[in-house]
């Protein structure tokens, strides 16, 4: 009984995803090394980009523990709340600056969001709701968030923003994913100009340009935080695997059975694979609603049998069939296969998507088990 009962536990049925927290923190030190003297302020928005750190604390724990970071980024007000509360530090341990600015949301004492105010009227809006401390961004060229220089050096008279209680001031590069492109220089010059400009102003203000693209291409900015959120989970800023820390997430799901098909049989929705030989196919359990696109039908490939399988067919909503005909070891129910993890880098199965990392590793769903690791 008891054999059995612990065959069960181990041979999980579930997608998983395995978060090498380890490794997380190997990679902070790589961007700690290009930040200088900068404080590494990680970007934990939209769940640190879907490996979880809301309702799964272990992220925010990781990094507050064994890599002191006191500062960190969400995209809304709403993240920075819940992930103070979810976490169980408040205002006095970490400060959680919400990018997306302010809207009039409730504010919760010592559980307290800090917003990077994009525009005047969001500034009136925190003045009027309390005020106290906040970023504010500034636009160098992307034309998404933040107000323009003389926007910024009006807020005291504007919205009535004591300058002292300006912490932050943030610039975002439109293309850090693309270091080649002259933008980058240029973009860095404006923040130079900007940060002395408004530097005796916001007397109490830091200055942040760059996120993990403009770490790793190393611009020369004087700043005094940075944002990386991509590259500490394991990804490519650029898109290209080789240029890829190490791998943090590792996304398998498990066969559920395995089949031989004739020639001409066909495979999926539609019938959009066709076994041109005697084949073997596998099935496995994710699908679109777990975060494995359908983009990757007849396209994809995991890692299974000790080979690279690909997609055999239309990717549906709970499964997705792998032709393992060419898998060298053999394979059976319950064997897991890699999505994207150490064999199957991420970057390289959202090429074959035609899409970014971000997008994948942010798509990996709810019903998804996470497991971390140390
Ligand atoms: C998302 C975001 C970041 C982090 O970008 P990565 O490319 O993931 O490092 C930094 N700054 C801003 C303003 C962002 O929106």
């Amino acid at each position: 009984m008891v054999s059995r009962r612990r065959a069960f536990v181990t041979a999980s049925p579930l997608a998983r995803l395995t978060v090498d927290l380890a490794a997380m923190g190997r990679n902070f030190d790589a961007l700690q090394s290009h930040a200088g003297d900068a404080e590494v302020a990680p970007v934990l928005k939209a769940d640190a980009y879907g490996i979880g750190s809301q309702v799964r604390t272990p992220v925010t724990d990781y990094l507050y523990t064994h890599k002191n970071v006191r500062t960190i980024f969400v995209a809304t007000f709403a993240e920075a709340t819940s992930l103070m509360l979810t976490s169980g530090r408040s205002g006095q341990e970490i400060t959680v600056y919400a990018l997306n600015g302010y809207a009039g949301e409730p504010r919760r004492a010592e559980w307290e969001a800090t917003p990077v105010l994009s525009s005047p009227a969001q500034a009136r809006a925190w003045q009027e709701s309390g005020g106290g401390p906040c970023g504010i961004a500034l636009d160098i060229g992307m034309n998404r968030l933040g107000m323009s220089i003389d926007e910024a050096l009006a807020l005291p008279a504007s919205a009535g923003l004591d300058p002292h209680s300006i912490t932050l001031v943030v610039m975002h590069l439109s293309h850090a994913g693309e270091p080649a492109a002259k933008e980058n220089a240029a973009q860095a010059e404006l923040f130079a100009k900007w940060s002395g400009a408004l530097e005796a102003a916001y007397p109490q203000a830091r200055f942040s340009l760059s996120n993990s693209g403009g770490l790793m291409m190393d611009l020369p900015a004087a700043q005094q935080v940075v944002r990386p959120g991509y590259a500490l989970y394991g990804g490519a800023p650029d898109g290209n695997p080789d240029h890829a820390l190490e791998s943090v997430a590792s996304f398998t799901a498990p066969v559920i059975m395995t089949r031989e098909v004739t020639p001409g049989e066909t495979a999926g929705y539609g019938g959009t694979w066709t076994a041109k030989r005697p084949s073997r196919l596998a099935t496995i359990g994710a699908g679109y609603a777990d975060g494995y696109m359908r983009a990757l039908s007849n396209k994809g490939v995991v890692w299974l049998g000790g080979a690279e399988c690909p997609v055999a067919g239309i990717v549906s909503m709970d499964l997705v069939t792998i032709d393992i005909t060419d898998a060298p070891a053999p394979i059976s129910p319950g064997d897991r296969a890699e999505l994207f993890g150490e064999h199957i880098k991420l970057d390289r199965l959202a090429g074959l998507a035609d899409t970014i990392g971000y997008e994948l590793l942010t798509a990996v769903g709810n019903r998804v088990e996470r497991v971390y690791t140390m």
